[in-house]
């Protein structure tokens, strides 16, 4: 038989059940099918685009050294499965499971597809710890607080990694047509702003790996302390190669054993990171309307401003307020250098982003689906759960919030975070001179105002 392994956010050849269970059938062929069309699939952004490309060249070559093939095409999920499947007259079909809404209703159509034609298919879990549907309080309902879901979560036994392939079971014949991946276009050319991105990252499996090593040898151990210090290399950067299975949570799960059982808060602070991705993507199945809808229905009243940025012909303070977000150029430091770091790196610190989403959502009174629009578009490791998620959490809305009224001070939080500006420094360095811009709003007025807001708000329900 001829078997067909559809990859999506798992792309890697160790601990991939569903590329094992197809080389296991021989005749294994790989398939990435870049689908931008089917009902509610959101579209990647421009950064996520860049790594997706560099992450798929990568798998071609560590596949080929398993003799596996891999094709690409573009278009409709479940049409470009069917047409594949049929053109090579495929046996099997093997996938390892997603969660979001959309992309689980063209799974189910798929299978449908394939059981109307008697072709086998089957599907894993790969890419969580835990399957969502897996886990519930007591009463039997989805977990809306974190502590709980992970003491629930995390007493579990997680399966060990699995291995790689044996090299040679891969299909040798005749394939059909394959896109090139050049053809797809996702890495920008005209004009090209990936510079930062190629000179910050490694999109590559084997990075993944080494960046793992790397953290657990020298730095999980003060991870409690340091991975709130944006000027320090205090966490792992492992976000994008987990968001796009380049490494797997078993993967790193396993890794991180022995070390927790040492007794130091440092592993079990970074497992509990690990926890927090399983839980947004918690929410994200119970709540496939994540990125859209104010998990907290209380907040749909709130009077936040829905700027549109692309709108050149609008120019009220809310679009120029956002702009001047996007841009790094709000006039307060520690914002404008997490912003700056986002544009050229793809990244931004954690700590950065809860100020930097709470000075959007709080001081400036734009709804955080603006933010996050823009998060989405620039993160390497924008991820269709942990985005949304930690923006409702930050404005208030989400599960296991931050209460609305806790507002950060960028200024207080800069100097607990970054005592010596070494941070601000690095990204800002016209800080201290006449260029640099005098701050969009006021701290103590904006603040206030977002509070009356609030007020308003619930004396209105
Ligand atoms: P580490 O501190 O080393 O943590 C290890 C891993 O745990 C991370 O790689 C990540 O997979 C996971 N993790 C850590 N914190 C969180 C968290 N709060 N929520 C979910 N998972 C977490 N993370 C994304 O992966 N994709 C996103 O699109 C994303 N958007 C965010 C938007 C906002 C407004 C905020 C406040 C946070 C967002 N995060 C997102 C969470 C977090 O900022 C990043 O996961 C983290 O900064 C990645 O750096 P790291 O790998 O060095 O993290």
């Amino acid at each position: 038989t001829i078997s067909l392994v559809w990859f999506r956010d798992d792309l890697r050849v160790a601990d991939n059940p569903a590329l094992l269970a197809a080389v296991a059938d021989g005749g294994a062929v790989a398939l990435y099918v870049l689908d931008e069309e089917s009902a509610g699939i959101r579209p990647l952004g421009g950064a996520a685009k860049w790594w997706l490309h560099h992450a798929l060249a990568d798998l071609s070559s560590e596949l080929a050294e398993l003799g596996v093939p891999l094709m690409l095409r573009r278009g409709p999920g479940a049409q470009v499965i069917q047409t594949v499947a049929s053109e090579l007259g495929a046996g099997a079909l093997y996938w390892n499971r997603r969660y979001g809404g959309p992309e689980r209703a063209v799974d189910t159509a798929v299978k449908e597809w394939a059981a109307g034609r008697g072709l086998h298919t089957e599907s894993f879990q790969a890419s969580l710890l835990h399957e969502p549907w897996t886990v519930r309080t007591g009463a039997g309902n989805p977990y809306q607080v974190f502590t709980p879901f992970w003491r629930a979560l995390s007493e579990r036994d997680f399966r060990a990694p699995l291995g790689r392939p044996d090299a040679g079971h891969g299909f040798g014949g005749d394939l059909p047509v394959s896109d090139r991946l050049a053809q797809w276009a996702l890495v920008p050319t005209a004009p090209d702003w990936s510079g930062g991105l190629a000179a910050t990252w490694q999109p590559s499996a084997a990075a993944g790996q080494e960046a793992l090593a790397d953290f657990l040898a020298s730095r999980v151990r003060d991870y409690s302390d340091a991975r709130d210090r944006p000027d320090q290399p205090g966490t792992s950067r492992l976000s994008p190669y987990l968001r796009w299975g380049q490494l797997s949570p078993f993967q790193v799960w396993a890794a991180l054993a022995d070390l927790r059982s040492e007794g130091t808060s440092g592993p079990a602070v970074f497992a509990s990171e690990l926890g927090w991705r399983e839980f947004c993507w918690h929410q994200l199945f119970h709540h496939p309307d994540l990125a859209t809808t104010n998990l907290r229905r209380h907040f749909d009243a709130f009077p936040w401003q829905l700027p549109d940025a692309t709108d050149a012909a609008y120019s009220g303070s809310a679009v120029e307020h956002l702009r001047a977000w996007q841009q790094g150029a709000t006039g307060i430091p520690l914002v404008d250098a997490g912003q700056r770091e986002l544009w050229r790196t793809g990244f931004m610190h954690n700590r950065v982003r809860m100020v930097a989403a709470s000075f959007l959502v709080k001081n400036l009174g734009i709804h955080w689906c603006v933010g996050e629009a823009w998060f989405w578009d620039t993160l390497v490791d924008a991820d269709a759960a942990s985005n949304p998620a930690n923006w409702q959490w930050v404005a208030g809305s989400g599960a296991d919030a931050a209460p609305f009224f806790r507002i950060f001070n960028p200024l207080t939080q800069a100097k607990k975070f970054d005592p010596e500006g070494k941070y601000v420094n690095r990204w800002v360095p016209e800080l201290l001179t006449s260029d640099y811009p005098q701050p969009v709003v006021d701290l103590a007025d904006s603040r206030r105002a977002a509070l009356d807001a609030l007020a308003a708000t619930k004396s209105s329900l």
